[in-house]
């Protein structure tokens, strides 16, 4: 079994919001840094700088998923990760298809940049990749769990963006493989906060856009591989597969 500390939410220069110096090589060198084994690349409703991510870690000791946080109608932000190009790029058909259409501007938001595996851009991404889209909570879990993606609710201890402050509630049923929290608090103070029990297994991420926020929260995974479906065994503890967070250190 292969002991990993992972960052599953990560940004890079595609993000508007994400700082330009965030590219394929210095994600990977700074998580490598850092003594991360997995990452996953999550930019704003868009799938189009993972396979640079992941080419610009071949033959290093790291794993990049390839991942995209979508926001849904209700804007809330669901993390979808995958293991393989086809799915990541499926999913980045169905956003760009129900992404409210608009065009990012700039000089408001920041660049969207889209890079080769050495950091060169090769265009900018023009559309409004910080909407929302028109596909509700369910619809976008389910879809990331038909192409055999990891389904992650995204930083729920937040006002802006998160599940619990924007529904009040997670609903019975949502296909999510897990709950994330990106800052300094237990699973059990964010459900106290919200007045609600959380019985959804839960990851720290760091939510990177900056350099120096990688692998600032982190999450341990023991599994036999980086796979979707090793990942989600050990998110459920089974066959020997299991995640070591502050939460259970401290249980
Ligand atoms: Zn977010
Ligand atoms: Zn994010």
């Amino acid at each position: 079994m292969m002991r990993l500390r992972a960052d599953l939410h990560i940004h890079t220069c595609l993000s508007p919001c994400a700082d330009d110096l965030m590219t394929p090589k210095t994600v990977v060198k700074t998580a490598l840094d850092r003594g991360l084994g997995l990452i996953a690349i999550t930019d704003h409703n868009s799938t189009q700088n993972v396979e640079a991510t992941v080419a610009a870690a071949e033959a290093l000791p790291l794993s990049v998923l390839l991942g995209i946080e979508i926001t849904t109608q209700e804007e809330v932000h669901l993390l979808g990760l995958f293991d393989n190009c086809q799915s990541a790029l499926a999913i980045q058909e169905i956003v760009y298809k129900h992404l409210t259409p608009g065009i990012n501007d700039e000089k408001l938001f920041g660049y969207q940049y889209v890079v080769d595996q050495d950091d060169y851009v090769i265009e900018e991404n023009k559309r409004l990749l910080t909407g929302a889209t028109n596909l509700a909570v369910d619809r976008v879990a389910s879809s990331v769990q038909a192409l055999g993606g990891l389904c992650i609710a995204a930083h729920i201890q937040r006002e802006r963006f998160g599940l619990l402050y924007q529904l009040g509630f997670i609903p019975e049923k949502l296909a999510i493989d897990a709950v994330e929290i990106t800052s300094d608090v237990s699973l059990l103070q964010v459900a106290k906060r919200f007045g609600c029990s959380i019985d959804f297994p839960v990851v720290y991420d760091s939510d990177a856009h900056y350099p120096d926020d990688i692998g600032k929260m982190t999450t341990t995974f023991e599994v036999e591989a980086t796979t979707i479906s090793e990942l989600k065994m050990a998110l459920k503890g089974i066959s020997g597969r299991r995640i070591i967070t502050g939460d259970s250190a401290d249980a």
